[in-house]
């Protein structure tokens, strides 16, 4: 294993045609998806080595294309004098989706998947019936390369509009009994990353919801579950705008990983006050409450706030201004609210918001079957 030797071959990284200098930040692409009227999307790819051997520590953000602040924590992280101090080699892609940054969506344009599905792993539909996505192929590359490379991960995205920022950590899945002492030892690494970056977290879904929505196969999950490497998603606030607290507060957690990991010998920055989960009991991320019937709402939580079970989230009225069924949308568990629904709009059957609830599950499991 990579990940704690420290072993580094300071001269021998590349990724695509950006290749390691030591002491020096050096610039390049990994070729992109190729385009039908010419030439290919590229990812920009920027290497940044200390002059002395240390872990790799892989950044992307921008998968999704529409969720822009992560950029600028990544550019900000870049100043000219971070290779003087560094141990060990960044290696930095600002927008892993630059069609959906081009056209501001989600998704990029020649390839209906969510990217941050499209990485290797179990896959739900046999391999065998489909080609592989364009998306694919490129994430496919993609992570070829992070296999070579990386001994950390850190992707960064952004949530809906009025959301806090907040890390996502994925449970450690195992096939085998005898990977599970292993299992263990990389979650207990993975924690301890996630607290140096200071944002308050949460476990991903449980597992079987996480396989369920392919949550293996995004960037950090494949990164983990596949290669396991320390790996986690940082939420960045609101997609569409680069939110300056947060961007401020991501490239302290940033250097704060950094020193963790013993790239920096410098001592920790303080974290400005960022929201917090209300105690320290696990949460996981789920999402809810769910409206049953149609209506337009009127929030009453906001971001941050701890509702209680029952209480209310939201009043549900008709166009017209009268309540609709009891009135109100309310919590079935005690939630810590960390994302409301864009938009005033609620359909049956769909969530209002996105909430952390206490989780009494391992953070190590077997894969669910
Ligand atoms: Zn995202």
């Amino acid at each position: 294993m990579r990940a704690n030797c420290g072993c580094v071959r300071l001269n021998a990284l590349s990724v695509g045609t950006c290749s390691a200098v030591p002491g020096a930040i050096t610039y390049g692409a990994l070729e992109g998806v190729p385009l039908p009227t010419g030439g290919a999307d590229m990812l920009a790819v920027i290497i940044a080595q200390g002059r002395t051997s240390g872990p790799v520590f892989w950044l992307t953000a921008n998968i999704h294309g529409d969720e822009v602040a992560g950029i600028a924590v990544l550019h900000r992280l870049l100043n000219s004098d971070i290779v003087d101090h560094l141990r060990g080699t960044l290696v930095i892609i600002p927008s892993l989706n630059p069609a959906g940054l081009r056209t501001h969506r989600r998704h990029p344009y020649y390839d209906d998947r969510d990217p941050n599905r499209t990485f290797p792993g179990v896959r739900k539909d046999d391999d065998r019936l489909r080609e592989p996505t364009v998306f694919e192929r490129l994430s496919a590359r993609l992570f070829e390369s992070m296999k070579e490379t990386a001994d950390y991960y850190i992707d960064l995205h952004c949530a809906s509009i009025l959301s806090i920022p907040f890390s996502i950590r994925d449970r450690v899945l195992y096939h085998d009994e005898s990977e599970r002492a292993a299992a263990e030892a990389l979650s207990a690494r993975l924690d301890a990353m996630v607290k140096a970056f200071g944002f308050g977290a949460v476990a991903e879904y449980t597992a079987a919801q996480y396989i369920a929505k392919e949550l293996h196969r995004s960037t950090t999950g494949a990164a983990l579950q596949e290669l396991r490497l320390p790996a986690f998603a940082v939420e960045l606030g609101s997609h569409t705008v680069s939110d300056e607290s947060n961007v401020a507060a991501a490239v302290i957690g940033l250097r704060n990983v950094m020193r963790w990991a013993e790239m920096l010998d410098s001592p920790n920055e303080a974290m400005p006050p960022l929201p917090m989960p209300p105690d320290a009991r696990t949460r996981r991320r789920d999402d809810g409450p769910y409206s049953s019937l149609a209506g337009v709402l009127d929030y009453r939580a906001a971001p941050g706030d701890y509702v209680l079970s029952g209480g209310v989230v939201a009043e549900l009225r008709d166009i017209w201004g009268r309540p609709v069924g009891e009135g109100t949308i309310r919590t079935t568990e005690d939630s810590w609210i960390i994302g409301l629904e864009d938009g005033v709009l609620a359909y049956p059957g769909a969530a209002i918001a996105h909430i952390g609830l206490v989780d009494e599950a391992p953070l190590v499991e077997p894969w669910p079957r």
